[in-house]
Formats: C-alpha cells, sequence, structure tokens
C-alpha cells in the first residue's frame, strides 16, 4: 500500500504516457518546464525514449523526422505559450512534408480561462492551421481516445500533424485507476488500391511512350514502395528522377537514374509517372517551358484533393504507392513490356548526363583555394559510408550537395523539404542517430550545413554531446547566406561605417570558428581550409564512432553553383 493515500490512483501525466505507448509511439522530443515537466517523467517511466532539446522548434523538426524515418508519429512535448508558438514551426513543416507528428502543449489551467493566466494562449485554435487535427480532451478519462485518433489521423491517409492540448490542471490530477480505459493500438493504415480500368489506361499511356519519365517523390520513400518501384522501373527499362527526398529509393548510382540531366528530362519527357510527388514549386508546377506543354502525367497519390493541382493529368491513380505500381506491375507481367534501350531518347539523357557530369568533375578538381563546393563535396562523397543517413540544408550547400552526394537507401536523406525550411538539420539529424541507434547500432548520420543554417538551431550541438550521439556535422562556411566576404574586404568595410549600415545583410561574421561550438561540449572540431585537411578531419570523425564531430570547411566565400540552362534557376532546389 501506498503511504501517500494515492493508492489506486493515476495521474493526468501518466495517462498521456500510457496512452501513448499503448499507440506505439516511442519517441518524444521536447523541452520540459510547467505545465509539462511530470509528462516527460512519466513518458520514460512506460518506456518512451525522452530527448530534451534546446529549441521547440529543433525538437518539433526532430519529431517529425521520426514520424518519417518509422512510419509511427513521434511525440514533440512542449510547455503552454511560447513553448507551443516556437513548435508552430516544427508542425507547419511536417504538414508541409507529409509526415505524421503528435505536438502534446500544457496550456493554463482551464479555472484561468480568458483572465490572463500564464502563458495563456488560444493554442488549440492555433494548432488548426498546421494541422489535421488539434483538440483538447473534455476530461483526464478522454485522454486515450483523443490520444489514438491523434495518432490514427497522423498517419492514415496523407500523413500529416495533429495536436493534443493538455491543461495544466490536467497533469497532476489523480483519477481511479479503473476509471482510464485505454484504446487499443490502432490498425496500420487501410491500403487503397487504384480503379482497374484506371490502372488499365496507365499502363496504356506509358506502353505508348516515346520520352517516358517515372519521377520518384518522397511519399514513395515514406509508402515504403522501394522494391516494386525498381521492379517497375527495371522491368520496363524506364528512366527515373527522384526528388531531393526521393534520393534513395531507387540507389542513385542505378543505370536508369537520370538526376544528372534533371532539366533535360523534365523538359522533354512525353510521359511522367508521378510516384509521390506533388506538381510544386519543387516540380516547376509540371508547367511550361519546364515540361511540354501537353505531356501526360499519370498521378500516383493517397490524396484525392491532389490529383489535378495545376495539371490535368492523362491518368489518376488514386491509393497507395506500392499497392497501385504493384498493379501496373500487374499489367505489364500480364503483357510484357519495356522502353527500347536503344532509343534516341535515352541517347539524348545519356549525353547530357555525361557532359553535366564532366562539368561537376572538372569544378571538383580545382586546385585552387578556398576550395568551392564541388571540391568539397566530391571528398565528402569519397568517404561517406554506402548506408549511413544523409542531413543537409543550406542553399547552394543543399542544392550542390544533392548532386554530388549519393543516396543508396530509401529514407536516408533528410533536407529543407517542401517548405524550404532553414534549421531543420540538427532536429533531423538527431532523430536519425536516435533511431539508428535504436534499429541500425553503428549506422553513421552525415549533418551538411551551410554556415547559415547552422545557426538556426546551433545549441543542439549540447543536446547532441549529451546523448553522445556520433554524428559528423560538417560546416560549408563561405562567411554567409547564399555569400559572404573574407576577412580583408570585411575589415575593408568597415571602415566606411557601421556593420549596421555598411555590411550587406547577406554577410556573417568570417572566417567564424564553428568548431568551437562542438569542442565546448567535449566533442571534435575541426578548422580546415585545404582538400588535405578536409579528407583527414573526415577520415578521423568517421573513424570515431562514440563522439560527435564539427568540421567547418571555408571555402570561396563567392563561390556559386555551375551555369544552369535556365538562367533564373538560381533558388534553392531547382
Ligand atoms: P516531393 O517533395 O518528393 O516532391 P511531396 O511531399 O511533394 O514529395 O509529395 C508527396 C506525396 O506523396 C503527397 O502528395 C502525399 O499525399 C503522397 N503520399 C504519401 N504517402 C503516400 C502513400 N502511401 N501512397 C501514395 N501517396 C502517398
Ligand atoms: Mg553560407
Amino acid at each position: 500500500a501506498r503511504s501517500d493515500g494515492l493508492e489506486g490512483q493515476v495521474s493526468g501525466a501518466r495517462v498521456i504516457a500510457q496512452a501513448l505507448k499503448t499507440q506505439d509511439v516511442n519517441y518524444m522530443f521536447g523541452i520540459v518546464g510547467i505545465p509539462v515537466t511530470e509528462i516527460a517523467l512519466a513518458a520514460q517511466e512506460v518506456g518512451i525514449r525522452y530527448i530534451g532539446m534546446r529549441n521547440e522548434q529543433a525538437a518539433c523538426y526532430a519529431a517529425s523526422a521520426v514520424g518519417y524515418l518509422t512510419g509511427r508519429p513521434g511525440v514533440c512535448l512542449v510547455v503552454s505559450g511560447p513553448g507551443l508558438i516556437h513548435g508552430l514551426g516544427g508542425m507547419a513543416n511536417a504538414n508541409m512534408n507529409c509526415w505524421p507528428l503528435i505536438v502534446i502543449g500544457g496550456s493554463s489551467e482551464r479555472s484561468q480561462e480568458t483572465m490572463g493566466a500564464f502563458q495563456e494562449f488560444p493554442q488549440v485554435e492555433a494548432c488548426r492551421l498546421y494541422s489535421k487535427f488539434s483538440a483538447r480532451p473534455s476530461s483526464i478519462e478522454a485522454i486515450p481516445s483523443i490520444i489514438e485518433k491523434a495518432v490514427r489521423s497522423s498517419i492514415y491517409g496523407r500523413p500529416g500533424a495533429c495536436y493534443v492540448d493538455i491543461p495544466a490542471d490536467f497533469v497532476n490530477l489523480q483519477v481511479n485507476v479503473n476509471s482510464i480505459k485505454y484504446v487499443e493500438c490502432c490498425m496500420p493504415p487501410p491500403v487503397s488500391m487504384a480503379e482497374t480500368s484506371a490502372v488499365r489506361m496507365a499502363a496504356s499511356v506509358i506502353r505508348n511512350a516515346k520520352q517516358p519519365l517515372v519521377i520518384i517523390g518522397k511519399g514513395a520513400a515514406y509508402a515504403h514502395a522501394e522494391e516494386s518501384i525498381r521492379k517497375l522501373v527495371e522491368q520496363c527499362k524506364l528512366p527515373f528522377l527522384p526528388t531531393p527526398m526521393g534520393k534513395g529509393v531507387i540507389r542513385d548510382n542505378h543505370p536508369n537514374c537520370v538526376a544528372a540531366a534533371r532539366s533535360r528530362a523534365l523538359q522533354f519527357a512525353d510521359v511522367i509517372v508521378l510516384l509521390g510527388a506533388r506538381l510544386n514549386w519543387i516540380l516547376h508546377f509540371g508547367l511550361p517551358p519546364r515540361y511540354q506543354p501537353d505531356v501526360k502525367f499519370i498521378q500516383v497519390d493517397i490524396c484525392a484533393e491532389e490529383l489535378g493541382n495545376n495539371v490535368r493529368p492523362a491518368v489518376t491513380l488514386l491509393g497507395d504507392i506500392n499497392a497501385v505500381t504493384k498493379q501496373l506491375l500487374e499489367q505489364f507481367d500480364k503483357t510484357p513490356w519495356q522502353y527500347p534501350p536503344e532509343s534516341e531518347w535515352w541517347k539524348v539523357l545519356r549525353e547530357k548526363m555525361k557532359s553535366n557530369e564532366a562539368l561537376s568533375k572538372e569544378l571538383a578538381s580545382k586546385k585552387s583555394l578556398p576550395m568551392n563546393y564541388y571540391t568539397v563535396f566530391y571528398h565528402v562523397q569519397e568517404q561517406l559510408p554506402r548506408d549511413c543517413f544523409v542531413v543537409s540544408e543550406g542553399a547552394n550547400t543543399m542544392d550542390i550537395g544533392r548532386t554530388v552526394l549519393q543516396n543508396y537507401l530509401p529514407r536516408h536523406r533528410l533536407d529543407a523539404g517542401t517548405f524550404g525550411t532553414m534549421g531543420v538539420g540538427l532536429g533531423f539529424a538527431i532523430a536519425a542517430a536516435i533511431v539508428a541507434k535504436d534499429r541500425n547500432p553503428g549506422k553513421r548520420v552525415i549533418c551538411v550545413e551551410g554556415d547559415s543554417a547552422f545557426g538556426f538551431s546551433g545549441m543542439e550541438v549540447e543536446t547532441i554531446c549529451r546523448y553522445n550521439l556520433p554524428i559528423v556535422l560538417l560546416v560549408v562556411n563561405n562567411n554567409g547566406i547564399y555569400q559572404g566576404f573574407d576577412t580583408d574586404s570585411w575589415k575593408e568595410m568597415l571602415k566606411f561605417g557601421d556593420a549596421t549600415t555598411v555590411a550587406p545583410p547577406m554577410s556573417l561574421l568570417p572566417h567564424s570558428h564553428y568548431e568551437h561550438v562542438m569542442t565546448a561540449f567535449g566533442g571534435k572540431g575541426y578548422f580546415v581550409q585545404t582538400p588535405e585537411e578536409l579528407q583527414k578531419s573526415l577520415r578521423q570523425s568517421l573513424a570515431d564512432t562514440t563522439n560527435p564531430s564539427l568540421i567547418n570547411i571555408m571555402i570561396e566565400p563567392q563561390a556559386t553553383r555551375k551555369a544552369q540552362d535556365f538562367h533564373w534557376l538560381t533558388q534553392s532546389n531547382l
């Protein structure tokens, strides 16, 4: 018997934790404080891992990455008011990316509502714009069913973010154990298939294509459709192009991958099989001049409302990508067909790939110092373990890095995504490292950051060191946003006035020693200026399987990407 008179009682915090665990939710990221500290403690008690972060935004990014990587939502736990508001950035990012996420926010006491309570804010309303579902349980007894609904909503249909609001007075309230009924773990999402007639029509459109292309998006990665998509591509001998996070669904070095001829492939394809990618800015809306005006899209998506956005598709296949791709495969099993490998289209694509690859190699081989982006990524690619997670953000750092750094496995690239969010990198890297620790011990996480991007969540380096996550952080440092100044020009400039009046808004402090952020917390730090130093520090960082490291790589402050066919192609992801 308990001495505190709480025999047979259970706290609201414990009910929340148990309800989450019952729904097979296993990771919680957050920052504790009034009124949610007890929820984090209770989570640990029921066997949920709790990772304390330094900013709710980064915690929310991390939780959402867990959802993408495991298919089961992670939780972001935040305090009321400002805590929740900091988390909104992560919620919006998750929802835009179609990634499952549960945000649990403490809120002020119900009895003080509208009175100007501590950190009072209309949280349920605030979250509605960034989520699929946003609610406050009416009582402690209602918590298990609300949490089941939140988890289910986050993974059914198009995945996304869900919010559960917990008033402060719920957290420590004790109720009779017998009054709580936990709801059974929700079933995995039901698998939906496309209409047979539409599948037949799609197969016939593909068979008649003169210049076909398969586009593989992060929806395909999330759907675990890698096996069936690879079969379709190989069996029909189709060229394919991954979107930034579709990279790795089929390995980047597959002979059918035409990523190095991306613009050309998009511009001249006459039939495009779109597997889990939206025709948004990343894919130039599917419109001319980046595409043929009469290109036939075969659009595969789980979300009916997505079908027909910006372009009227030739065929719409509403359903789960894996299931629908298998349906397509059945058609090609019945009547085998393959796209002729000797076609003019393949020749055009191969030639363009060759010349683009030669150009990158040439830039990479430049011996001048400071290094350019291509030289840096060439040396990084040389040493990357094939099975590692690559997290990346920044402007040129992310865009150029994507073309050089290869992915060989699905769901192993995480970047700024649909929303183009800067500051996601460290949260994503922490999530990947935590998941890897549980599921693939020894697997490495490489986080490639621009110097500006690093600044958004830089203090999460302390989190990395606290949990001893052997992440290799690369800061590709050009002293600025898009570009910066070298030290001499910076000093010269300051002769003309105060930095607030003369410094270009793009510039950051030149020659910053970001590696000290890592050494401050006990990790390894390297400052590198030459290819040899880069090679050596990277070798040491990868050999060290217990400590995190940060390699601060100085590059030419005015370095940019190579000339593009489309001269306005200067923005992220294009
Ligand atoms: P990318 O950034 O790679 O272009 P998007 O995030 O724009 O990808 O698109 C992903 C699409 O995948 C979304 O429209 C989403 O509805 C869809 N999707 C997610 N999961 C599935 C699934 N299991 N089956 C089919 N479509 C899915
Ligand atoms: Mg920069």
